[in-house]
């Protein structure tokens, strides 16, 4: 099994993904279904955001890949986006690029996807949020945090409850040293870490990307975790 929790196929020519040797891709954002022959897809169908919040400013999300959820209405977002085969729901919780819900509504959201028994993946950015969905039950990180160091003791407490995606070649620089020291700490805590690129942000090859692993490796995750960070379910 050789997965990437991280993709998006709408972003992508999916001719790619079938040729790039990749059993298993995790489509964390997409406002259609999209199929990769001989490729198995989990899709987490439209990124739930804030009203005006990330991505909904962004060019490549002009498809529609998100949805914006008031103060009331997380049920009804989250049963369309399994209606329309969503096995998870993702959120958007980035407070550098615009608004964020407040605990109450990023609560309802995290209720509505358990009660609807749809695990919640959270892209988290900006100072203090990693914290947040943490305290709000969200189940996986899309990416591993890079804006901020986080502390021990919230490192710590999310290695017990919240699965990593690693996504660690989209960074350089300071972003990308923060990123590994967070998941070194983080795999030493005994957090569970998943393979993930975030296929469709920058370039990619449609397959496994040696980079990743690489940076994974630079991480301290041997050849045994890297295996099981590409296989098993989030
Ligand atoms: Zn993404």
């Amino acid at each position: 099994m050789s997965t990437d929790f991280h993709v998006h196929l709408e972003l992508i020519d999916p001719a790619l993904v079938a040729a790039g040797g990749l059993t298993r891709v995790v489509d964390l954002g997409s406002s259609r279904p999209v199929e990769v022959p001989g490729v198995e897809v989990i899709r987490a169908g439209r990124m739930l955001t804030a009203p005006g919040g990330y991505p909904s400013d962004r060019p490549w999300a002009a498809s529609g890949l998100f949805r914006e959820v008031a103060a009331v209405g997380a049920k009804e977002a989250v049963a369309e986006q399994v209606a329309d085969g969503a096995a998870l729901i993702k959120i958007a919780l980035n407070a550098d690029a615009g608004p964020v819900w407040d605990d109450a509504v990023l609560g309802e959201v995290v209720a509505a996807a358990h009660a609807a028994d749809r695990r919640v993946v959270a892209h988290v950015e900006g100072v203090g949020q990693a914290a947040r969905a943490g305290q709000a039950g969200v189940d996986a990180f899309a990416h591993a945090p890079w804006t901020e160091r986080l502390p021990d003791a919230l490192v710590s407490d999310l290695a017990t409850r919240v699965t990593w995606i690693s996504t660690l070649r989209i960074h350089s620089g300071a972003d990308r040293e923060r990123a590994l020291d967070n998941v070194r700490r983080f795999h030493g805590a005994g957090g569970r870490i998943r393979y993930g690129t975030d296929m469709g942000n920058g370039p990619c090859s449609g397959g496994v990307e040696q980079d990743e692993l690489d940076a994974l490796r630079e991480a301290g995750l041997g050849e045994e975790e890297l295996a099981a960070a590409m296989s098993g379910a989030l």
